[in-house]
C-alpha cells in the first residue's frame, strides 16, 4: 500500500540517477527507478536499487550524541547542549592557547551543498582558519587543477547527453561499467543503436569495460602521460588535427608539439608496455571521429602526476578541436554524489566559495565582504594527508571529522591511527557506528542521513537536484546544518542564524551571481517543481546551461583554451626493486560503494565479491609460488595485507589489485588495502598516489 511518492536523488555516485521513493503502509521505504530522469532514463544500478535497505535498516545508526572526558574513560550518552558546549568550550580554548591554525575541519563529497557553504563560512570566515579540507582530495582534486590550467576554471564542459551524440569514447584509468554502471548503459545502448561507434579503454585491468571495449590498451602504470603524447603525435603526423582551433582558440601548442615529437611512437610504445600499432589505431579512431568524449577517474587523479595525466589527456580534445560542440569534450567522474557542489562552495583548503581562489587576494576581500568579516586568512589551509601529518606532529591539535571515513579511506592507515591517537580533540559527526573512525572520537554527533534532511547536490554534468525531507531522523539525529549552525552560535559568531537549508541555499546562490556558475536564478521551487538543472542558470526562466564553450570563448584570461606541458611523463614516485617488485594498484568492485558503511548492510550486495582478493597474472603467481585460492601476504614499505589470490590474466604481468572498501570490519585490519598504499602526493593538487605502490606478495 502505498502512502505517498517524492522524487530525490541517488546518495551514492556522482552519475546522479533519478529515484522515485515511496512508502509502504508500515511507512518503509521503497525505491523505484525514474522513468523520466534526464540522467539516468528509468535505470539505477544494484547499488541504488537497494538503498532502501539501508534506509529502513537503523540497528547501525547513532541515536545520540556521545561524548568522553579523557581517552580512558568510555563515551558516554549525552544532551546536546553539553555535547555542542563542549565542542565551542574546546574549540575556543584551543584557539585561544594556540591560534586558529590548531583546529580543521575534513568533510565530504557525500554532504549536502549547504552543508559543505556552511562548514566553509564557518571555517574559513569565523574560526579564521583555512584549514578545512574534504575527502573530494582523494578522488578529483587533480582534475580540479588540470580544468583549471586548461580552461581558466574548475568546469566541466560536457553533459551526458552528449554521449549519444559521441561516436567516440577514450575511457581511461576508470571502470565505468563497474563505477559508474548506468553512464556505462547509456554507452552501450548507444553502440548497440550505432555499431560504429568505438570504444577505446587504457587500463592495466582487462576490466568489464575493457572487455566492451573496440580496443583495449593495457599499459604500464604511471605512463599514461607518454601513451596519450604518443597519440598526440600520431594525430600530428596523420593531419588529423583541427589546425583552425589550435589557431584562434588555444594557446602553449607549440611548446606541446616540441614536446610529443621528443619521443617517437615506436619508443612511447614500449615505455607504455602496449603494441605500437594499437597506439596507431586509437589516434586515428580519436582523429577520424565527429564526437569524441575522453572520460576518466581515479586512474588519473590518484597519482603522483594526477594534474600531468589531467592535462595530457586534456590536450587530446584540444589538439582535435573536440571542446565546446555536441558530442565532444573532457568529461571527469566524479565518484561521490557532491563532489562538484562541494568544489562549487570552496570546499578544499586552497579554494573560496563560487570558484574562487585563496591566493587571490582581491577574491579574499570579496568574500570577506559578503559574509561580513574583516578579512580571510590568506594562509593555505591544510589538504587532507596534511592535517592527519599535523595531528601526527601535534601541530594541530583538534579535527572535527564530517560524514566521511579516513581510518578506511586514507592512505598508509597505520599512520593515520597514530595521528588520531594523538589528537587532543577528535569530534565525529556521523550516521553509522560502522564507520571505523567513530572508535577514535572524543565527541560523536548523530547526524541526519539521505531522506531525512533537504538540500541539493551536484553531479558530474554540473547538474544541481533538490533532494527533499522524507522522513524524521531516527533518535536524536540532527541535520548537518543544524548541528553546524548550533555550534557556531555557540562559538559566538554572527550570520549563521538560519531557519531552513533553504535559507543557507538562497545565501550561497546570491553569492554565485554574475560569476561563470551564476545559479541566482535557481531557487527551490524551481528545483521542486520543474526538476534538476545545470549551472550557470543566470536568468529567470533560463533552463541551465547543458554544455559550456560553445562560443570557444573559455575562462583564461586570453579567453584560449591552454596546452599545459607536463612537467613529469612518468610516475617514478615509487620504483620496483628485489625488495617490493610488483606495483599494487586498487579499485572499487561492483556492488560496493567506499568504506561499505552503507551497502555493507544490504547482504545481496555481498555476494558478487564477498571477500577482499589479491588479482595476480599466471606469471607472477607462478615466480611467487600463488596458486589461486591461496593466503598470500602482500607487503609494502607501510604495511601488511593477507588475503587469498585470484590468478587471473585479466591484469598484467608485473601489476597486482586489490579492491579499496574493506576497513577494520570483523577485528580484521589485514583486509585494508590502505595498510599498503604510498603516502606520496601529487604537488599541485596534494591528492594521494593510491593507485602505485610497489609491494611483496608471498604464500601465508
Ligand atoms: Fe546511484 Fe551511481 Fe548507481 Fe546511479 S550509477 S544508481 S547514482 S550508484
Amino acid at each position: 500500500m502505498i502512502k505517498n511518492e517524492a522524487k530525490t536523488t541517488c546518495s551514492y555516485c556522482g552519475v546522479g540517477c533519478g529515484i522515485i521513493i515511496k512508502k509502504d503502509i508500515d511507512n518503509k521505504v521503497l525505491v523505484e527507478a525514474d522513468p523520466n530522469h534526464p540522467v539516468s532514463q528509468g535505470m539505477l544500478c544494484s547499488k541504488g536499487m537497494n538503498l532502501h535497505y539501508v534506509v529502513n535498516d537503523t540497528s547501525d545508526r547513532i541515536l545520540y550524541p556521545e561524548m568522553r572526558w579523557s581517552r580512558s574513560h568510555p563515551r558516554e550518552r549525552v544532551s546536546w547542549d553539553d555535547a555542542l558546549d563542549r565542542a565551542s568550550g574546546v574549540f575556543k580554548s584551543l584557539i585561544k592557547k594556540y591560534g586558529p591554525d590548531s583546529v580543521a575541519f575534513y568533510v565530504s563529497g557525500q554532504s549536502l551543498t549547504e552543508e559543505y557553504y556552511i562548514a566553509n563560512k564557518l571555517t574559513k570566515g569565523f574560526l579564521g582558519t583555512n584549514n578545512i579540507d574534504t575527502n573530494s582530495r582523494l578522488c578529483m582534486s587533480s582534475a580540479v587543477v588540470g580544468y583549471k590550467k586548461a580552461f581558466g576554471e574548475d568546469i566541466v564542459p560536457v553533459s551526458y547527453e552528449d554521449i549519444e551524440l559521441a561516436d567516440c569514447f577514450l575511457i581511461t584509468g576508470a571502470n565505468p561499467a563497474w563505477c559508474h554502471p548506468i553512464i556505462f548503459r547509456r554507452i552501450e545502448k548507444h553502440k548497440e543503436k550505432n555499431p560504429h561507434v568505438q570504444i577505446i579503454v587504457i587500463d592495466p585491468r582487462k576490466t568489464d569495460s575493457a572487455s566492451f571495449a573496440d580496443l583495449h590498451l593495457q599499459l604500464i602504470p604511471g605512463t599514461d602521460v607518454i601513451l596519450y603524447n604518443a597519440i598526440g603525435r600520431r594525430l600530428f603526423e596523420r593531419g588529423l588535427i583541427d589546425d583552425h582551433f589550435i589557431k584562434n582558440h588555444t594557446e602553449g601548442f607549440k611548446e606541446y608539439k616540441d614536446l610529443i615529437f621528443s619521443t617517437s611512437v615506436k619508443d612511447a610504445a614500449r615505455l607504455c608496455g602496449v603494441p605500437e600499432k594499437d597506439i596507431r589505431k586509437a589516434a586515428d579512431i580519436i582523429g577520424l571521429s565527429k564526437g569524441f568524449i575522453s572520460m576518466w577517474a581515479m586512474g588519473l587523479n590518484q597519482s603522483a602526476i594526477g594534474t600531468d595525466k589531467n592535462v595530457s589527456l586534456i590536450n587530446l580534445s584540444l589538439i582535435t578541436g573536440q571542446v565546446g560542440k555536441p558530442g565532444s569534450g573532457p568529461f571527469s567522474l566524479t565518484g561521490q554524489p557532491n563532489a562538484m557542489g562541494g568544489r562549487e562552495v570552496g570546499g578544499m583548503a586552497n579554494l573560496l566559495a563560487v570558484h574562487k581562489d585563496l591566493a587571490n587576494e582581491e577574491h579574499r576581500r570579496e568574500v570577506a565582504q559578503f559574509w561580513g568579516v574583516d578579512k580571510i586568512s590568506p594562509k593555505p589551509g591544510l589538504t587532507a594527508t596534511e592535517m592527519f601529518d599535523a595531528l601526527e606532529s601535534g601541530t594541530l591539535k583538534a579535527v572535527w571529522i564530517m560524514c566521511t571515513n579516513p581510518l578506511v579511506s586514507l592512505p598508509n592507515i597505520n599512520k593515520i591511527e597514530k595521528a588520531m591517537a594523538n589528537a587532543k580533540f577528535v569530534v565525529v559527526q556521523e550516521i553509522s557506528h560502522k564507520s571505523d573512525t567513530v572508535a577514535f572520537a572524543d565527541l560523536v554527533l548523530p547526524a541526519a542521513g539521505w531522506l531525512e534532511k533537504e538540500g541539493t547536490m551536484t553531479n558530474s554534468e554540473r547538474r544541481i537536484s533538490y533532494l527533499p525531507k522524507e522522513m524524521e531522523p531516527p533518535g536524536e539525529a540532527r541535520p548537518d546544518v543544524e548541528i553546524l549552525c548550533d555550534f557556531a552560535q555557540r562559538m559566538g559568531f554572527r550570520g549563521f542564524n538560519f531557519n531552513s537549508a533553504e535559507e543557507v541555499y538562497n545565501e550561497y546562490c546570491s553569492m554565485t551571481k554574475g560569476t561563470n556558475m551564476d545559479i541566482s536564478f535557481l531557487n527551490y521551487d524551481r528545483l521542486k517543481n520543474e526538476g534538476t538543472f545545470q549551472w550557470p542558470v543566470p536568468e529567470y526562466r533560463h533552463q541551465g546551461t547543458p554544455r559550456l564553450f560553445e562560443d570557444k570563448k573559455f575562462y583564461t584570461p586570453s579567453k584560449k583554451a591552454i596546452f599545459n606541458v607536463p612537467q613529469s611523463i612518468v610516475n617514478t614516485s615509487v620504483m620496483p626493486d628485489e625488495a617490493f617488485p610488483l606495483i599494487l594498484t586498487n579499485g572499487r568492485i561492483r556492488d560496493q560503494w567506499h568504506t561499505m558503511t552503507k551497502t555493507g548492510k544490504v547482504s545481496r550486495l555481498k555476494t558478487h565479491y564477498p571477500i577482499p582478493v589479491l588479482e595476480i597474472n599466471p606469471v607472477d603467481a607462478f615466480i611467487n609460488k600463488i596458486k589461486d585460492g591461496d593466503i598470500t601476504e602482500i607487503k609494502s614499505k607501510n604495511g601488511v595485507v593477507r588475503v587469498r589470490a585470484k590468478v587471473t590474466d585479466s591484469i598484467r604481468k608485473g601489476v597486482v589489485f586489490l579492491p579499496m572498501h574493506w576497513g577494520k570490519q570483523l577485528e580484521n585490519d589485514l583486509n585494508r588495502v590502505n595498510n599498503l598504499t604510498n603516502t606520496v602526493v601529487d604537488p599541485f593538487s596534494k591528492e594521494p598516489d593510491f593507485k602505485f605502490t610497489t609491494v611483496s606478495v608471498s604464500k601465508y
